[in-house]
């Protein structure tokens, strides 16, 4: 074929998903998917996935909205019932008061934050997220035409700080995003901080997205914070992007919720009113009748909060003892992210070095620091069984030690 055909045929993909990067998560996960399938005894580490199943009665709960016929199209702001689930649910566990009508029901915590994004944000507006983000963040930015603002917050060991995001906005910051529990870093911004935050923001008219999909898995004496718990007067200027994914172990069901301003909630259900129109209907009924059932659902929750704390406190320490690891304890969601920077040296360039390594010499699969904008570190998820736990650290010690490779320590 000659190079002109070739060039024809060349899909002109559009510049706003051309700019956009895939997902190193996901792409790390792939790599442990193929070797699994080559035969490898690989251990994942890298999943952003509860290792649950979805509690029994929330399962039971679908099976009823099928029964029921609640299988055709709904509101697409969702069921009148989901919305008010969410709000009687969050008034009851964080004293909060907003009305139903701020809630819209989305399919995953993924689309609540693209709704969230693309119905605020103008080409070349300045968008502020803390480093180290969540992978997606960035690319929905890129997606709008806006602009990534970074703040770094090693200084601050990663809790982004009130006076860091006041010395970040110019006059074309629009929007702030941040996530707490954090993924990747596993760090909670204090509730009082967290309010000083959105204060600022208010008062320089900055708009906010807090993704709070990790809400739950907050490790005492750290506790569950919402935004939407703030007073109207702050609240507005917020959009809490919530999701039953990582909650009630439910990522394949992708059912997620925003709340927000009347005028950002309109928006926001227009837009997908010409995408997906809304999340499945049967599983809204699920999860409205599972919340309404306030106290089997905190139950389950609480079950699987606990093991992941149990996990946490386990595998730190461990890593801890790996030579040239340096791990924080984090206060919540299920991930440790460790500085692997005194490995680095001649054969180590990078973390994606020592990430590869471990794959290739330990069988053992963790996401490079790097997609998440901090080269040096490598995250490890705990949503895994204690016995993978076990034998992950026990492969790394010993592959490690007895590779001298890179060493600067
Ligand atoms: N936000 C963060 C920080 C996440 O880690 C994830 C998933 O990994 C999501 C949002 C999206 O979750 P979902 O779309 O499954 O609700």
């Amino acid at each position: 074929m000659n190079d002109a055909r070739a060039n024809a045929m060349h899909f002109p993909v559009a510049d706003n998903v051309a700019a956009m990067e895939g997902s190193a998560t996901l792409a790390a996960a792939q790599v442990a998917m193929d070797l699994r399938e080559r035969g490898f005894d690989v251990i994942d580490l890298s999943v952003g996935e509860p290792d649950f199943n979805t509690p029994e009665f929330v399962k039971e709960l679908a099976w009823e909205g099928i029964r029921k016929d609640v299988t055709k199209y709904t509101p697409i702001a969702g069921l009148k019932m989901f919305r008010e689930a969410i709000a009687s649910y969050f008034g009851e566990q964080f004293s909060t008061d907003f009305p139903p009508t701020e809630v819209a029901a989305c399919c995953g915590g993924k689309q609540g934050l693209f709704n969230a994004a693309c119905t605020i944000l103008n080409p070349n507006d300045e968008v502020l997220i803390p480093k180290p983000y969540w992978v997606t963040f960035p690319q929905i930015v890129t997606f709008c035409r806006a602009k990534n603002v970074f703040i770094d917050t090693e200084e601050t060991d990663f809790v982004l700080t009130a006076d860091q995001v006041s010395r970040s906005i110019t006059d074309k910051t629009k929007l702030l995003i941040i996530n707490s529990p954090n993924n990747p870093t596993g760090r909670v911004i204090p509730a009082d901080e967290m309010r000083r935050i959105v204060e600022v923001c208010a008062e320089r008219n900055v708009y906010l997205l807090t993704d709070e999909c990790y809400l739950y898995f907050a490790y005492p004496p750290s506790t569950p914070f919402t935004s939407a718990s703030l007073p109207a007067e702050l609240r507005k200027y917020v959009c809490v992007g919530g999701s039953f994914s990582k909650t009630y172990a439910m990522t394949g069901w992708r059912i997620g919720f925003t709340i927000a301003n009347p005028e950002w909630t309109a928006a926001m259900v227009k837009l997908q009113s010409h995408s997906a129109t809304h999340p499945t209907s049967f599983v809204q009924y699920a999860c409205a009748k599972a919340l309404e059932d306030v106290a089997k659902t905190v139950d389950s929750v609480r079950t699987m909060t606990a093991e992941y704390e149990r996990r946490r406190d386990w595998l730190i320490p461990a890593l801890n003892e790996i030579d040239g690891f340096n791990c924080a304890m984090p206060e919540g969601a299920f991930y440790a992210f460790v500085d692997v920077r005194k490995l680095l040296g001649d054969e180590f360039k990078a973390s994606a070095d020592v990430a590869e390594f471990l794959l290739r010499d330990a069988y053992t699969v963790v996401t490079d620091g790097a997609g998440f904008g901090a080269d040096g570190f490598i995250r490890i998820s705990y949503a895994t069984s204690m016995e993978n736990l076990h034998k992950a650290v026990d492969r790394i010690k010993s592959t490690l030690s007895l590779s001298k490779r890179g060493r600067s320590v």
